[in-house]
């Protein structure tokens, strides 16, 4: 019964669609007419309950002419599930919606090459994906605004192209519009110059998805802000889908008005993490093929295990161990790679600054002792140097807020957050400051 249900599932569903739904789903048990299938996250639970228990219902029913009720339950949390039970005439009536129409891409400044196909799922971003592709099938009802928040090179602005490639698909004359939170500042800006404020609002309050990439950026810009403020009501009222990255939470953005943070926390924030050994080995198959490179497995395992945070820095290492081997005229081989690899990574542990570094430096200029920059003493002469080694951590290093605090004897991330506020706010007038800060960091970059 499963095979059959599996079958119609793949022809009424993109292939995307197919495989992060269905492939993820488990049939547990058929007891009387209750067919109990097993799904990993809430996530995959809400959107069976919502769209694909009624065609299993249908599909059951066409095949077999009996009934049958699915239970979605998931592997996490396995509970008595709340049924509804869905007659077959009920799921008869359902509109079939995954049609697809893979005709014509009208020209956009979305990326071609960052769409769901070519997204490798795995463990760090398994959540963020189905998201991704429920917002894209259902705008504005489900996830809004969806948040995708994570370290740099990790996928989020694939993502969020993909979003706009899959919603162009299933609706072509959808309006979609794809921004770096910069680009959005300047647009504003340039309106209000152009007296063309009309203009910009009509652009971005009519659209059906807005993209808005590294919000993180907003800090600082009041007055866009507020204007983004307002876009976001108009476009949150109006059942508009909008989905935002940054590299951290909207409460760990410094200066981030209060009132758009708690709207940002009104949909799904999904954080991205460091994908596991297998799934950069998977990207980069998938890339060797894209690109129809003749690699080794086993050299693909070693790269991937000698870049293992940053995707791009993945695709940059396969990019230079190819120019490496065009370069000598020769195939590539694992010591062919590790040649090539190997002044990469010198080169990377030379610029990598650690906070233990920071804190050393910051320790010799203003003759205190690391224990007391990591220690709670809360003198004036500590905790001034205390707050510019955690603003340097934070400027200088890609470390997150909790490991900074962390690595200060333990305090909070709010701490480290604070300190890089007041620090950023002194050096505005503080010449003294802006010296010492100079200094600092031309030595850190000499060591
Ligand atoms: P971010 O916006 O998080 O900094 P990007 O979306 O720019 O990261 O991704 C960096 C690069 O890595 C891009 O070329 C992107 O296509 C690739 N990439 C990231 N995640 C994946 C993935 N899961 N599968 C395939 N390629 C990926
Ligand atoms: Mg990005």
């Amino acid at each position: 019964l499963w095979a059959i249900i599996r079958d119609e599932l793949q022809r009424s569903l993109t292939p995307v669609g197919y495989k992060t739904w269905v492939t993820t789903a488990k049939p547990i048990a058929l007891n009387q007419n209750q067919l109990i299938i097993e799904v990993p996250e809430d996530l995959q639970k809400d959107y069976w309950e919502r769209n694909l228990a009624t065609k299993v219902v249908e599909f059951v029913y066409q095949h077999t002419g009996g009934e049958i009720t699915p239970i979605i339950q998931t592997a996490t949390h396995a509970e008595t599930p709340l049924t509804t039970t869905i007659s077959p005439k009920e799921a008869m009536g359902e509109r079939n919606t995954a049609t697809i129409t893979p005709t014509f891409m009208r020209p956009t400044h979305l990326n071609s090459r960052y769409t769901f196909d070519t997204f490798v799922t795995g463990k760090g971003n398994q959540m963020a994906h189905a998201a991704a592709l429920v917002v894209s099938e259902e705008p504005g009802t489900m996830y809004n605004p969806l948040f995708f928040y994570g370290g740099v090179g990790l996928g989020k602005t694939h993502l969020m192209h993909a979003i706009g490639h899959q919603m162009l698909t299933l609706r072509p004359d959808a309006k979609v519009k794809y921004v770096t939170s910069e680009a959005f500042a300047n647009d504003f800006i340039n309106s209000i110059q152009t007296r063309q404020q009309e203009q910009f609002r009509q652009e971005y309050r009519s659209v059906d998805l807005l993209l808005v990439d590294d919000i993180q950026f907003f800090a600082d810009k009041e007055g866009t802000q507020e204007e983004f403020f307002h876009t976001f009501n108009a476009l949150y009222d109006d059942k508009k889908q909008i989905v935002l990255t940054s590299d951290r939470l909207p409460n760990e953005i410094p200066k981030l008005q209060e009132r758009l943070v708690s709207r940002f926390k009104w949909g799904l924030s999904v954080d991205i993490t460091p994908p596991d050994l297998e799934t950069r080995i998977a990207i980069l198959r998938n890339k060797a093929d894209a690109e129809q490179l003749q690699i080794p497995d086993e050299t693909l395992s070693y790269i991937a295990g000698q870049i293992d945070s940053n995707i791009r820095e993945l695709e940059g290492a396969l990019v230079r161990v190819q120019a490496y081997a065009t370069m000598k005229h020769l195939t590539i081989t694992t010591s062919l790679a590790a040649d090539a690899l190997k002044n990469l990574k010198l080169a990377g542990k030379n610029n990598q600054l650690s906070i233990a570094d920071i804190q050393n430096e910051v320790a010799k200029y203003y003759e205190v002792s690391v224990a007391e920059l990591k220690g709670k003493k809360r003198v004036k002469t500590i905790v001034m140097p205390r707050q510019i080694a955690m603003y340097l951590a934070r400027e200088l290093t890609d470390n997150s807020l909790p490991k900074i605090g962390k690595s200060f004897g333990g305090k909070d991330h709010t701490t480290v957050i604070h300190a890089h506020e007041k620090i950023a706010q002194a050096l505005e007038q503080n010449e003294r400051l802006q010296n010492d800060v100079r200094e600092l960091k031309n030595n850190l970059r000499s060591n």
